[in-house]
């Protein structure tokens, strides 16, 4: 299969797709959303190469490739929420120590190192640390009042299901696409707990140290 995905890629050995040789990257391709590495593959005149290597990948027993959409970096899993419930679980830690927090409000914050206000709704308050449920602004075209704001927000644990990919252990160091995440960027952390396909990753970290190469693994 590798010999026939590097007949069909440029051929050019230039190293823009991060490996050494058109054949290297052949060897880890797995999937469609791995081509996007190859910026040249992209290029008209390659169009009909580029569909034939995804054909040949459409066979049985290749993983899906989950990947993040700002970042095209590659996750473990993705992270679904739990039974019921909106969103996965986050844990956050407000750096503002006044902040008022209280079981059953819904908040806004910006967690540190994403750009993005996020709008959750308290399901426990202890020790400093909050859990929430992401509900998203759409909770305010309900004519509900804009909620408080508590700052920059260390998210410390993820929680919830898997939904693709693969079921980590507990021990690892895991890269995750949260399903609610609104840029799709692939986060890393340390599995803590796992049962079945429920999970709660800690540690979380929105650098993939790993993946500064951009490789696939
Ligand atoms: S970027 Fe494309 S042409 Fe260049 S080495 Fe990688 S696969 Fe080959």
């Amino acid at each position: 299969m590798s010999t026939k995905i590097a007949c069909l890629l440029p051929g050019y050995n230039c190293g823009e797709c991060g490996y050494k040789s058109c054949r290297e990257l052949a060897e880890k391709i797995s999937c469609a959303a791995d081509l996007t590495l190859c910026p040249i593959l992209s290029q008209e005149r390659f169009k009909e190469n580029a569909a034939t290597i995804i054909g040949l990948l459409g066979g049985k027993g290749h993983k899906e490739c989950i990947r993040g959409v700002i970042d095209g970096l590659v996750a473990d899993f993705a992270l679904a929420s739990l039974p019921g419930e909106p969103s996965c679980r986050e844990d956050i830690y407000p750096f503002d120590r006044d902040a008022k927090i209280r079981v059953g409000d819904v908040l806004s914050y910006r967690p540190l190192g994403c750009p993005i206000k996020h709008f959750a709704r308290v399901l426990r308050h202890e020790h400093g640390m909050a859990t929430v449920h992401l509900v998203g602004p759409v909770h305010l075209l309900n004519g509900s009042k804009m909620p408080e704001d508590i700052g920059i927000c260390l998210v410390s644990a993820f929680e919830g299901m898997v939904s693709r990919g693969r079921t980590p252990d507990v021990g690892e160091t895991v890269s995750f696409l949260p399903e609610h995440c609104m840029m799709q960027k692939v986060h890393s952390g340390v599995v803590v707990h796992s049962e079945g396909s429920r999970v709660r990753i800690e540690g979380i970290d929105l650098k993939v140290w790993q993946r500064a190469s951009n490789k696939i693994r």
